[in-house]
């Protein structure tokens, strides 16, 4: 059983299993019958086409705002209008603040990054954002964000599963304080008939789904899986009751081939 919450290091208390939205079709819907069930973390993004779906969803929920993580995304185009483009996935979402703003890639070819974090800071200061951070973000390009505003990213959104661990990376955000979040957690389910995955769920009683993203929790990740289905939503919160064994979490990332299932940061952008 891990803590259900990641502290950062802004002070701010992030919930460690959330839900994606990406290529969510009914996201108001979705969002709350995930809040029904449990989840209080929503991970959403400009790109994602459905802010307004999210937003009807947490309102629809009857939950106080401040009980739901609201996560959204400056995508590649906004670098250079960070602030207008947050205020925009604002008012679609129907609020006054996310709990955090990501900068969706860092896009190297672009080399906007570096100002539209500086917006995201102004916009955390204006109160729109309660937390700011990165996504997609490698070693150099957090150095540079550090050494050039003194602002670290309190969270990395970046892919994490069983083929690709970023254990570097993961070891880098230890240094700095930055909590890792990972995307497309169930890994396209590549690696739900491995020996290492299956044995675990036998031991368990938790399905392959629920072991991989419970051997992310065991490495300190926060992992936000997607679905539209009620009962894999439940069944993908539910790995937060499922202990690995040490032996079992070193197993599951042995047989890592360190393929991606999306697009490289040093080239996308
Ligand atoms: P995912 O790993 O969550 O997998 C989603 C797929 O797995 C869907 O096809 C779904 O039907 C299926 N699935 C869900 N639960 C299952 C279960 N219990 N058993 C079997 N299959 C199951 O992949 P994803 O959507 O790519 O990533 C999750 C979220 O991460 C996205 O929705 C988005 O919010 C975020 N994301 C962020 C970035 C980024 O650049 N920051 C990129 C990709 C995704």
């Amino acid at each position: 059983m891990t803590d259900h919450a990641i502290a950062l290091s802004d002070g701010r208390r992030m919930p460690r299993l959330g839900f994606g939205l990406w290529q969510v079709r009914d996201a108001a819907g979705v969002t709350r019958e995930a809040l029904r069930l449990g989840y209080r973390l929503a991970d959403g993004a400009a790109l994602y086409g459905n802010e307004e779906g999210l937003g009807e969803g947490v309102r629809r929920s009857g939950l106080p705002r401040d009980e739901v993580w609201v996560t959204t995304k400056v995508w590649n185009d906004r670098h250079d209008d960070a602030g207008a483009a947050l205020d925009e996935s604002l008012a679609r979402l129907g609020m006054d603040h996310v709990d955090l703003a990501l900068i969706h890639w860092p896009c190297p070819r672009q080399d906007r990054f570096v100002v539209a974090w500086e917006a995201l800071i102004r916009a955390r200061e204006a109160g729109k954002a309660l937390s700011i951070g990165v996504s997609n973000f490698r070693e150099p390009d957090l150095d540079r964000l550090v050494a050039e505003t003194g602002v670290v990213p309190v969270v990395n959104q970046v892919e994490l599963h069983p083929d690709l661990p970023q254990a570097a990376l993961r070891a880098r955000h230890a240094a700095l304080g930055i909590a890792t979040q990972g995307w497309t957690p169930l890994g396209q389910g590549r690696r739900f008939a491995d020996p290492a995955v299956r044995d675990a769920a036998r031991r368990t009683g938790a399905t392959p789904a629920q072991v991989v993203l419970a051997w992310q929790l065991a490495l300190g990740s926060a992992p936000i899986p997607r679905s539209e289905d009620p009962g894999r939503l439940a069944e993908n919160l539910g790995a937060a009751a499922v202990a690995l064994r040490p032996e079992e979490v070193e197993a599951i990332g042995a047989g890592a081939s360190g393929r991606r299932t999306g697009p490289d940061p040093s080239t996308l952008g």
